[in-house]
This record gives structure tokens, sequence and C-alpha cells, in this order.
């Protein structure tokens, strides 16, 4: 159950030490409560809004000062909640912190659930839910096109391109509704041609919104390319150079396990998860077949496959053995040929792997000649990974770009049903049919920006924020 009429309290910064700790304070008590709480040191009890106040954070029922802070009162709405808000900027230790929280709980504060600051700001309508949802995207971003496309969302350019749709296709869906009441032979043929070419503009727009989701989600939730081979090819010492790079402006994942290797890189501003597999030949020992497992799992659930062979030696019965095994496990999964070892003379052409059988049906996306060793042919790895992954598509960060899994889905509905409309619409099916459809179209576009959404989706969004946020 979802409440907005107490005041909210939480820690608003990342746990541990920093220069400054802020604890944020929401809701229509956070004045009388953060002026219970703070001493401003000029003795003056004025707080106007939006002015940072220099004081302590005092225990009144003591008269123990708690820390040496900054506060700020900002009244609602020009606040990141809509409500009013009071802020305590305390010095970044936690002790502190949870001292200024035990304050304004004991003064009739709550605890503030995951992401309910935000989801506040969504329900008193200062952010749509792209826009909340594209906080997190912003605190999450991995690669400075990621942040991009996340501030273009947070500044509401997806809800910008999607908003004249949606109106545009609520107009047809009233024309329509009023039509079954009212038109007795059918709509004129003159206004089905011009109903039809409204929703074709509307599809073709929805259309291409929806091409850029496949790089769009991949800016937002990483890539995951996994290496695979026989022992001794050169898959660790790839992973190696890969990350060398960007290292500077990764973040270590948690849940490396000791066989299968998980490291986030940066690849053409594409955050890339670079996984290298322990091997995949079933054995005995009960260790090395968890390690097995890990890496059937890891490539199962590959975005592209890194298959690396020994270009200074001729290929081998295990070299198509782990080809073909992690082909198996992943047939749909574009595959990128790696011939590595490429500064040593060359013991295997790319025809000799790419005439293998298991290529057959899908041959590989690109095949690279590189070295580990030497770092040559690596900027040409790096392409090939770029362009695969995006399938030929394009990065534009400067306009509105699907990049969140649920809006593509979202999206594909709302094409679906606009498809299924125009159809009913175009061979004149029963217009109470067509009129279903394009509410079901009308829907999906709702619960993108959050007119149409339910408290369950709503508990699921902002449950993914941190407390605080
Ligand atoms: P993995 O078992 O597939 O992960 O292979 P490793 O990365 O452990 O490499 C196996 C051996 O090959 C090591 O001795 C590496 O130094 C060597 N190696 C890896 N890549 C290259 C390369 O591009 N050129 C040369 N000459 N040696 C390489």
């Amino acid at each position: 159950m979802i409440t907005t009429n107490d005041t909210i309290v939480a820690i608003a910064t990342p746990p541990g030490e920093g220069g400054v700790g802020i604890v944020r304070l929401s809701g229509p008590r956070a004045l009388p409560i953060g002026r219970a709480i703070v001493c401003p040191a000029d003795g003056t009890d004025a707080w106007p809004s939006h002015r940072l106040v220099y004081g302590h954070a005092v225990d009144p029922a003591t008269g123990r000062r708690v820390d040496e802070v900054l506060a700020v009162y900002m009244a609602a709405p020009r606040t990141y909640t809509a409500e009013d808000v009071f802020e305590v900027h305390c010095h970044g230790g936690p002790v502190p912190l949870q001292g200024v929280v035990e304050l304004a709980l004991r003064h009739g504060a709550r605890p503030a659930a995951r992401g309910e600051f935000t989801l506040r700001a969504f329900l008193n309508g200062r952010l749509d839910l792209t826009q909340a949802e594209a906080v997190l995207d912003v605190v999450r971003a991995r690669t400075p096109t990621a942040l991009q496309v996340a501030v273009e969302q947070l500044g509401g350019g997806l809800s910008r391109r999607l908003r004249p749709v949606a109106g545009d296709l609520m107009g047809v869906l009233a024309f329509l509704e009023a039509s079954i009441d009212f038109v007795e032979e059918g709509i004129p043929e003159a206004s089905v041609a011009a109903l039809l070419a409204r929703l074709d503009v509307a599809k073709t727009e929805l259309d291409a919104l929806l091409s850029t989701a496949r790089g769009g989600v991949i800016l937002r939730e990483g890539l995951r390319a996994v290496l695979a081979g026989a022992p001794n090819v050169g898959k660790s010492s790839l992973l190696n150079r890969l990350l060398r790079a960007e290292r500077a402006i990764v973040t270590p994942v948690a849940g490396t396990t000791r066989d299968t290797v998980e490291e986030p890189a940066n690849i053409r501003d594409l955050p890339v998860y670079l996984v290298d597999t322990a091997g995949l030949t079933e054995t005995d020992d009960p260790v090395e077949r968890i390690g097995v497992e890990r890496s059937r799992a890891a490539i199962a659930a590959a975005g592209l496959l890194l298959l690396v062979a020994d270009a200074s030696r001729p290929l081998e019965e295990r070299d198509r053995a782990a080809f073909a095994a992690a082909r198996a496990l992943a047939s749909e999964t574009p595959a990128i040929l790696v011939l590595n070892k490429a500064d040593l003379p060359r013991a295997l052409d790319a025809d000799t792997v790419t005439a293998l059988p298991l290529f057959d049906d899908a041959p590989p996306a690109a095949v690279v000649a590189c070295s580990a060793a030497t770092g040559q042919g690596l900027d040409a790895l790096e392409d090939a990974v770029a362009t695969t992954a995006l399938g030929g598509a394009s990065l534009s960060p400067d306009t509105a770009m699907v990049d969140n899994a649920r809006h593509r889905r979202a999206l594909e509905e709302a094409v679906e049903g606009l498809a299924a409309a125009r159809d009913g619409l175009a061979l004149t099916a029963p217009l109470d049919l067509v009129c279903s459809d394009l509410r079901a179209a009308v829907g999906a576009l709702g619960s993108i920006t959050g007119q149409d959404v339910t408290e369950d989706l709503l508990t699921r969004i902002f449950g993914d924020f941190c407390i605080g946020k």
C-alpha cells in the first residue's frame, strides 16, 4: 500500500566514509521535524526556503550535539519530490548520519523505502515514469554514452516522442468509439483513408523508436560477451588485453566465481561484460564439474560469443569440440571468430575454421586475426564486437533511445495493437474490435510513461532503487 501523507527520512548518500553525508526528509512534517533537530548557529529560527543554514544537529531531549551541519529547507513544490523537503548535510560518517536519522524518527518521521523519494516525485507528477526510471539509469550509467541517453530520458526525451503519438491514437480511438453509436452505414471511405494514414504515421514513429532498442538496451544493461575455445588459445590473455585500456573507468562486478571470470569493460563506449570460461569438457572431478556447469550457463546467457582459436597451429579436435559445445548452447547467439596469436607464424587460415559444419547454418558475424601478446588487431576486434552487438544499428544518444527492456516490450505491444487495429479498419472489421486493439495500443504506451500503471509495477520498478533515492 503506497502512502504519501507521512514524512519519510533516509540517508541519501552512499554508505561508508565521505566528505559529506546527507540525511533527507520529505513530507508534510519535514520542516517541523527539521526545525526540532537542527539549531541554527545565529540563533534565528527563520528557515527561508532554499537557503543553506549553518548550525548543529542537536538531540532536544538531552541538548547533546550530534554533529556540526549545514541544513536546508526546501518548500514544495520546487523540490525533488514536489513535497516539503528538509536536508541535513553532516560529516560523511555512518555514526553522525545515523544519529540524525534517529532524531528524525523520534520526531515522527518514518524510514523511507527503496526509491520512495523518486516514487513520490512520480506520484506528485514532477516526473513521469520514464523519467523516474532514468534517475536510476543516470546513477548506474557505465559509459559516457549510456549516461547521455539516461540524461536525455531524465529530461523527458522519450515521453516527448511518445506523447504526440499516444495523443493522436486517442483522437482516432475517440472518433471510432463515437462512430460505433452514431454511424449506421459505416465510416465514409475518405474518413477511413484518413484514419489509416494517421495510424501509419503512428506506427512509423513507434517503429523508429523500437529500432533504437537494440543499442539502447545494451547501453543500459550491458552486453555479455563470452570467450570460448580450447585451453591455451589465449582467452585469458585476450580478456586482459580488452580490459587494460579501459580498466580505469570500469567498476568490478560482484559475484565473480573462481572458475568463470567476469569483468566489465568499455568497448567502443558499450558496457560489455567479458566472461572467460573455464572449460566445457566433461570431467569426473566434482569441483571442475561446477566450473563446467558455470561455463555452460555463461555461454547459454551470452549476448555475443568470441570463439577463439590459436592461429599458430593447425585446428585440433579440442578446438572443434570447444566451438561445437559453445555453439550448441547458444545457437542463436552471434559469434565472432578470433584467430589469436597472429604475431606468430600463421598455421591456420580462417576458411578452414569457417568451413566447419557448426558454421553451416550461421557463419561467424566477423573473423578477426589478432594478438593478445602484441595488441595487433585488437582495434579490429573491438570494432567487430561493437558492430556485431548493435546488429548494424547505430547509437543515437542525442535523441530519445529506448534503453529499457520494459519500455521495449510495451512498445512492441503497442505496435502489435496498432497493426491489428489498422488491418481491422482496412478490412472493415466490426468497429468495437478495432477499438479494442487500439485501446490496447494506447494502454501499452500509457504503461511506459506511467499514465496506466499498477501498484505492483511501481513496487517492482522502485524496489530496484537504493534507499534514500
Ligand atoms: P587460455 O587458456 O585460452 O586462457 O590461454 P592463456 O591466455 O592462458 O594463454 C596461453 C598461453 O598462450 C600463454 O602462455 C600466453 O602467454 C600465450 N599467448 C596468449 N595469447 C598470445 C598471443 O597472442 N601471442 C603469443 N605469442 N602468445 C600468446
